[in-house]
């Protein structure tokens, strides 16, 4: 499966927003989310930091619809993490949540048909919050006409101008949501143009040599080496893993996004790997679908000196099965691996 696999890479390109709102099916950073299923949201307690208890906030979507399937004529992924760097820890799937949305041909929402420039937004699906996009059910309870995920949220939109145009007959479109939300982006699949140079590359070797000595059968067969040894040898391939990382990432420096369903993450360091991946709900297995890479962070604004968040990449694990729920958003695995100190 993952030898043959040929992976497809994802670049930042700031473009016109409209081109990103869900009647459009985009792949994009930042901003609100363009939900799939616009009905049966998670609500915004699924949304919370386990760490902090704040909503998380909307970091990327995939759109990556799987042939032969007919419940995933449509079908998306979504990442959304708390923005704390309190809450970020090293080598963990906390503050992540990844969601998954997908649709057959003939759904609820959108015509059967590819859109156009003047496809309209489908408008039967959940109240939205006006300020982070996320399911709403909390309104202003003046005006009635603005939604909200939670009451911080609802505090920066009043702080923000809601309270000059309350009660107004205007609409009021002017909240401004950059403190809350990432900057805006669409995200460009392309192929990886890559060639192997050999059948296995050192680093490869090494990799593999690296997982061996970390195995059990290893370690009986390995009592005559002092463990000094072994963590030397360890610390060697771990060089080699990086090195892989940085050789193969080298090809397009710009990449933000791995995209191989099935294949295997390119990871960052050989300590920490995301070796215990739980299981879906349906019992299926997860695989890894993609993963977000750290040139991400220099476009979102959090890349900066002191406390910030930060990642080596994020491993993102789905339903091998692809269980189908309706119109219902299901819960998949984040894994976040950090280089090694
Ligand atoms: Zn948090
Ligand atoms: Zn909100
Ligand atoms: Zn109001
Ligand atoms: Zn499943």
């Amino acid at each position: 499966m993952a030898e043959n696999s040929h992976v497809d890479l994802g670049f930042v390109e700031k473009t016109d927003t409209g081109k990103l709102s869900c009647q459009y099916f985009p792949s994009k950073v930042g901003g609100k989310p363009a939900w799939l299923s616009l009905s049966s949201l998670p609500s915004p307690n699924q949304i919370l930091c386990s760490k902090c208890n704040n909503i998380c906030v909307f970091l990327l979507q995939v759109y990556a619809p799987i042939e032969d399937d007919d419940n995933s004529f449509h079908r998306t992924v979504f990442v959304f993490l708390c923005k704390n760097p309190n809450c970020h820890q090293p080598n963990s799937s906390v503050p992540f949540i990844a969601l998954r949305s997908q649709l057959p041909r003939i759904n609820d929402f959108y015509s059967p048909d590819p859109p156009t420039p003047v496809t309209p937004v489908p408008d039967n699906g959940d109240k939205l919050c006006v300020v982070c996009g996320i399911s709403g059910p909390k309104c202003c309870s003046k005006c009635h006409s603005r939604s909200y995920c939670s009451k911080e949220h609802q505090i920066i939109d009043w702080k923000k101008g809601h309270k000059l145009n309350c009660n107004e007959c205007k609409e009021d479109k002017t909240t401004n949501t950059s403190q809350v939300l990432f900057q805006e982006y669409e995200l460009l699949i392309e192929d990886e143009e890559f060639q192997k140079e050999e059948e296995k590359s050192e680093p490869e070797k090494k990799e593999e040599l690296h997982s061996f000595l970390k195995s059990e059968k290893a370690s009986s067969l390995l009592q005559d080496c002092s463990s000094e040894e072994l963590e030397k040898m360890s610390n060697q391939s771990e060089d080699k893993v990086f090195l892989k990382f940085r050789k193969r990432i080298d090809h397009a420096p710009e990449q933000v996004l791995r995209y191989d369903r099935g294949g295997c993450p390119l990871l960052v360091s050989s300590d920490n790997k995301p070796d215990k991946i739980p299981n879906c709900t349906c019992g299926a297995q997860r695989q890894f679908e993609f993963q977000v890479m750290p040139q991400l962070l220099c476009h979102l604004g959090v890349d900066q000196v002191g406390d910030s968040i930060d990642w080596g990449t994020l491993c993102v694990y789905t339903c091998s099965a692809n269980c189908y729920h309706g119109n219902q958003y299901q819960q998949e695995y984040l894994w976040k691996q950090d280089y090694s100190k």
